[in-house]
């Protein structure tokens, strides 16, 4: 086992969920996004987590992320939020993975595909129909919703099974933040109306990602899409800081753990320097710790000057430039508190003895968390803690 991995803290993915569920009406469903392998919590554990939590959509973004959790026995919906090309169509088919649709040609090029893999005439298959309400990404404009929806019932296998759509702003708390998910909002529920209007039943319907989930309860519609907050992280600063002010209290663990061990102490004299381009110099006498992990693992060289990692309890920082697998920290003179193996947290839970988060990392890196929990590579092989019998080392 390589000192360098990361551990998932299943309690604290459990505990966000239950939190999640707590701020929606019963009858909601939720639609957690597993894609990037779960934002870098191992796709398979969080889904296989998130089923006998009940939670009844699962969100992709390739065509292979979904195969994987179907070879995983996941049986739970599968929904894909990316498009995909007309070559891995079938296997939308064969592993039962649901589409998001839109245009004419997507429409017809999946029609097609579909008319060749079903043999049997009642064979239907579900697709969300994407409605682009201001986010400038994938979807029809809603003026064009009716006739996709028609297009969609009027092929041999394809039935509508649902309409999504995505805000651009819902991060964003200030009045005209506002009115723009507001705005988009109305053009969702126009759509839909015109969609009912022609008969066709637009099945699930969804809006709201982490955020809007928090900050517009009355935007839920059918189903919501959480991410980030299943794995312990508000979108933002900005959305913590706006819930608090109004009161709404969503409680929010981080579930995974960044972790190494010290494999060297190397006593360092005043006005030697650490690493590629010298960047650092000691002031003073003290002692670096040499720890193997680097930019190839995901603490990226931009964390650095800045990082701070806890070992023992106490906060040290990462001093000169991060290598692609190894990285120096100023320990001081002699300090009896950190020894050779010693184990060393970059970010997780309090419970991991982290002193410092994804988020405090991200904004150092002037980043989001998003990116900094997908950043973690393959190579940092994750664990689920507490460990049980069978580890849960990427599946791939
Ligand atoms: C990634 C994604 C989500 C989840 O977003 P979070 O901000 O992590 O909650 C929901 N919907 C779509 C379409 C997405 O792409």
């Amino acid at each position: 086992m390589r000192s360098t991995k990361a551990f998932i803290y299943k309690k604290n993915f459990e505990h966000n969920l239950s939190e999640i569920k707590k701020a929606l009406k019963p009858e909601t469903k939720i639609c957690l996004a597993v894609k990037a392998d779960a934002y870098g919590h191992n796709a398979v554990l969080a889904a296989k987590e998130a089923e006998s939590l009940g939670v009844e959509f699962l969100a992709v973004a390739t065509v292979d992320e979904g195969i994987e959790l179907r070879e995983n026995g996941i049986k739970a919906n599968i929904l894909l939020l990316s498009l995909c090309t007309p070559p891995e169509m079938h296997e939308l088919f064969e592993f039962n993975i649901t589409p998001l649709v839109f245009s004419k040609a997507y429409i017809k090029a999946l029609s097609d595909e579909a008319d060749r893999y079903f043999t049997s005439k009642s064979e239907e298959f579900s697709v969300h129909l994407a409605v682009d309400t201001g986010m400038g990404r994938i979807g029809c404009y809603s003026s064009e919703a009716a006739e996709e929806a028609r297009l969609i019932s009027s092929s041999s296998h394809l039935k509508l099974g649902g309409m999504i759509t995505h805000f651009a702003l819902s991060d964003g708390v200030s009045d005209s933040a506002q009115d723009y998910t507001r705005m988009q909002y109305e053009d969702f529920v126009k759509a839909v109306e015109s969609v009912k209007a022609c008969g066709i039943n637009p099945g699930i319907c969804s809006c709201g990602s982490s955020a809007a989930l928090m900050t517009h309860p009355e935007m839920h519609f059918d189903m919501v899409r959480p991410g980030i907050i299943a794995y312990g992280y508000y979108p933002d600063e900005v959305t913590k800081e706006y819930l608090s002010s109004r009161g709404v209290h969503i409680d929010l663990k981080p579930v995974l753990s960044f972790e190494t061990e010290v494999v060297a102490i190397r006593p360092f004299p005043k006005g030697k320097s650490v690493s590629y381009g010298r960047t650092w110099i000691s002031d003073k006498d003290t002692d670096i710790a040499v720890l193997p992990v680097g930019y190839a693992d995901g603490l990226l060289r931009r964390f650095s000057p800045g990082s701070q990692v806890t070992i023992n309890g106490r906060k040290y920082p990462v001093v000169g430039r991060i290598c692609m697998d190894q990285c120096m920290v100023d320990i001081g003179k002699n300090n009896p508190d950190v020894k050779l193996w010693d184990r060393v947290v970059i970010f997780g839970p309090e419970e991991s003895g982290a002193l410092c988060t994804a988020e405090d990392y991200a904004s150092l890196g002037k980043t989001i968390s998003y990116e900094v929990l997908t950043s973690l590579s393959k190579r940092v092989v994750r664990y689920e803690f507490p460990e049980s019998n069978s580890s849960t080392s990427e599946t791939r």
